[in-house]
């Protein structure tokens, strides 16, 4: 395993059940206050999501890695929803079309010049224990709209269409602490990380 934030030796470790740098990079960010030792996810185990919601996933995600592991694991199950397409890409999102960029052209496709672009990411957190049973959940969601074209080279995958009207920005204007501040992820952080030090650090 890739031991990527090592903190004090002494500390729990927590295995990080995606294989998503980008998302991977976030969730060091949010947990670097924590007395945690984060290690990444073996590359080979792969978690066939077949869970119907963003949080059934993200349990799937941190139990399966847990079990393997046998070690306390965190899964991260995201995502963009976009109203005029039913909610799609939804809990699809990194199967959507084979590359990051045929992603964000199929949304940009799909909804044409529909007026409504209304759109929200949602994050869904889960922690699990050694044994697999899940301690802790969240979920956090932001609200913004799809642009008709990718604006920005900060972030990771659909962030670059993805606007926020507080802050005139998408995702990949922001600094990366403006996205963490208000981000769906941000959002579910704040609510687990303070379980998450009654529990873990
Ligand atoms: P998962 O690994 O199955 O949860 O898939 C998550 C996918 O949703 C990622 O591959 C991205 O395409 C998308 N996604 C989730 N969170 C974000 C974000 O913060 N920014 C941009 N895209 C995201």
């Amino acid at each position: 395993m890739t031991t990527f934030t090592s903190l004090e030796t002494t500390s729990r470790l927590l295995v990080v059940a995606t294989g998503n740098p980008g998302k991977a990079a976030e969730i060091q960010e949010y947990m670097a206050s924590l007395n945690l030792q984060l290690e990444l996810k073996p590359k080979d185990l792969e978690v066939e999501e077949t869970g119907k919601t963003f949080l059934a996933n993200a349990c799937l995600k941190a139990s399966e890695v847990a079990k393997a592991t046998k070690q306390w694991a965190i899964g991260d199950d995201s995502g963009l929803t976009v109203d005029a397409l039913d909610g799609r890409p939804g809990i699809y999102c990194a199967r959507y079309a084979p590359t990051v960029a045929e992603q964000i052209d199929r949304v940009l496709r799909e909804l044409e010049d529909n007026p409504n672009r209304q759109a929200q990411f949602v994050c869904a957190l889960a922690i699990a224990r050694p044994d697999g049973t899940i301690a802790l959940k969240a979920e956090g969601i932001c609200y913004g709209e799809i642009l008709y074209s990718p604006r920005g080279n900060g972030g990771f995958g659909y962030d670059p269409i993805f606007y926020v009207p507080s802050q005139e920005k998408t995702f990949a204007q922001m600094s990366p602490e403006s996205k963490r501040s208000l981000s769906h992820r941000g959002q579910a952080f704040q609510i687990l990380l303070p379980q998450i030090k009654g529990i873990l650090s």
